[in-house]
């Protein structure tokens, strides 16, 4: 394959980072015949989350700008925690977030006899040996840290023996844990990676794509560095807890004198509020603390989408936090900011009320209604606009309307006049209440016929601007507000005797039914997101949204400047 030269010197547009560096040398020096060729190698036993999200986006995104190509490869060496379902799901938010692996969909089962075979080929180097220690004992032996390890007393069993007993586990004449393939490294390496690790394990499960073809499986390291060189793979992008098994990955290789790829090790991405563990994950989803892999709530892709993430905004934080050979923690601010600028652009603009307070205009004609011309996003004029209802009997937000007004607060009070956005000026003449509770059930208002549009021609200014909806045209919807799934930064600490579940957050679920919304939702598309105008972006969920019964997703709420205003407030007054 030849590459497009241009392409290795940085230009400003382009990201740059240590392994693009690399990359471009690599290019440079001819190391690898001018190749790049990288690949995205999930485990199908869980789904995909925001973490998998910057590998992708490195893996895919490096062979994009380099010419070269990216490989998916599922990593399904351990038949006991892996599922079909799993690979489906993987492959639709892969494609998802936009990128596509041609045909090149691989499968490291695919290559269980050529693995089978490279072991049978360090067994007759010499290089690997059957031993019959127990797990408990292999650990044991194994030493620690400051102790050298100890050698297996089966270690020095001649090669026949080996090649015996190694085709012996294949024919499934041993039970589970009772022998292992062994690589012949050293016992006293101050890598405990390089203590002769167990290669092959015996275990008699069914795998998901190779039935019960085998009952001897291999271990992570020697499948992931041997996959890697069949594929021909020339930059093995991962994690920065493997700088540690990188040897054993150049071992494999080198001991078989195969194609030789370069591993190189990256920051993880860890966020605030977040757990990006599949192992956890799992046990929120089994334990019932989400509805699915794709609750909402979820940093998962598949709950993101369900959300209304788009897969821009998950590009653009890729981008943005960039790749480094440090750990360190992202704010997930950062996160939902780059999902406010996508959205911005691309939302058209409704009003939606989601917690009503009926309001009458007294003189405004019974039965009368007339439409408004609403600005669908002032972000992109070619949006358009459309056509809104108005009449006698509007909804506001509840939230809108205060009594007893504190400072600063410019919404609707008794006597006091706001613009109704799009509309007309309303004045608050009476307030009704619940005769039992006190509660106020409805604002009777007064409307200025001279304000249509909402600007006074003699010029008098009103500081509130609020959205509405027209009573008898509003549709019903139920509105699930989202909050952080963790109420600790680091969800991941917790105080003795307890587990992360300890750090959910008991409210990140707030159902609300009965809200309103405008008449030009009654169509929604399931999957589609709005911005409902003042009280952030919508989308309307893909599972239990009908026609009938609308159900929105909160997306991500606008920047709200008032909470901070409130909470100034509130600060004075306990001064
Ligand atoms: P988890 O820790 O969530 O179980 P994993 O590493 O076991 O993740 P894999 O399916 O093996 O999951 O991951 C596939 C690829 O995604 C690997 O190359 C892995 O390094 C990468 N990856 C996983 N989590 C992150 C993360 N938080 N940040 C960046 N890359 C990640
Ligand atoms: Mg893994």
């Amino acid at each position: 394959m030849s590459v497009d030269m241009t392409r290795n010197t940085p230009s400003e547009t382009e990201p740059t980072d240590f392994i693009r560096e690399i990359i471009r040398e690599d290019l440079r020096t001819g190391k690898f015949g001018g190749r790049v060729h990288t690949r995205f190698p999930p485990e199908p036993n869980g789904y995909l989350h925001i973490g998998h999200a910057k590998s992708i986006c490195l893996n895919f995104g490096v062979a994009e700008e380099f010419g070269g190509l990216c490989n998916l490869r599922f990593d399904d060496t351990n038949p006991v925690k892996e599922e079909a379902e799993y690979v489906e799901a993987i492959k639709r938010d892969v494609h998802w977030l936009g990128y596509d692996w041609g045909e090149r969909e691989f499968y490291a089962s695919d290559y269980f006899e050529q693995l089978y075979q490279y072991a049978v080929q360090l067994i007759k180097l010499g290089k690997a040996y059957v031993c019959d220690l127990t797990p408990e004992q292999i650990r044991e032996y194994r030493g620690t840290l400051t102790e050298p390890g100890r050698e297996s007393p089966y270690r020095n069993r001649s090669v026949e023996e080996n090649l015996e007993l190694f085709e012996r586990m294949r024919a499934g004449e041993f039970p589970d844990g009772s022998r292992t393939l062994r690589a012949k490294i050293d016992m006293a390496s101050g890598n405990l990676n390089m203590r002769d690790p167990v290669i092959y394990r015996i275990l008699h499960a069914t795998h998901h794509r190779t039935g019960d073809a085998w009952c001897i499986y291999p271990m992570y390291d020697f499948a992931h560095s041997l996959s890697d060189s069949i594929e021909r793979i020339t930059h093995s992008l991962c994690t920065l807890e493997f700088e540690d098994h990188r040897p054993l990955y150049e071992w494999f290789q080198e001991q078989l004198g195969v194609y030789r790829s370069q591993q190189i090790e990256f920051a993880r991405l860890n966020l605030t509020y977040t757990i990006l563990s599949k192992r956890k994950l799992i046990r929120l989803v089994q334990e019932g603390h989400v509805s699915g892999w794709d609750d909402p709530r979820m940093p998962t892709l598949s709950g993101m989408r369900r959300r209304g993430y788009t897969p821009q905004a998950i590009r653009d934080f890729c981008g943005r936090i960039g790749v480094a050979k440090t750990n360190s923690v992202v704010d997930v601010a950062l996160l939902e900011y780059c999902l406010r600028q996508d959205l911005n652009k691309r939302a058209p603009r409704v009003m939606g009320v989601l917690e009503p307070l009926r309001v009458v205009i007294e003189n405004y004609p019974e039965g009368q209604v007339e439409m408004v011309e609403a600005i669908n996003n002032p972000e992109d004029e070619s949006m358009g606009t459309r056509q809104v209802p108005f009449s006698r009997v509007l909804y506001i937000e509840r939230d809108d309307f205060r009594e007893d007004p504190p400072r600063k607060y410019f919404r609707l009070a008794p006597g006091r006049e706001v613009r109704l956005r799009y509309a007309y000026f309303i004045k608050c003449v009476d307030v009704i209440k619940d005769p039992e509770t006190g509660e106020v059930v409805e604002l009777r208002c007064t409307y200025d016929p001279e304000t249509r549009g909402g600007y006074a021609p003699d010029g008098r200014k009103v500081r509130g601007t609020i959205h509405w909806v027209s009573a008898q045209h509003a549709h019903d919807a139920e509105v699930r507000l989202y909050d952080r799934l963790f109420n600790k930064p680091n969800p991941a600490e917790v105080e003795e005797g307890q587990d992360f579940t300890a750090n959910l957050n008991p409210n990140s679920l707030q159902v609300l039914t009965g809200c309103k919304v405008e008449p030009s939702l009654a169509g929604a598309e399931p999957g589609s997101i709005y911005q409902f105008e003042r009280k952030g972006y919508f989308c309307v969920d893909v599972l239990d949204s009908t026609p009938e019964h609308l159900v929105f997703n909160r997306t991500v709420s606008l920047r709200d400047t008032w909470k901070k205003i409130e909470k100034s407030l509130q600060q004075q007054r306990k001064r």
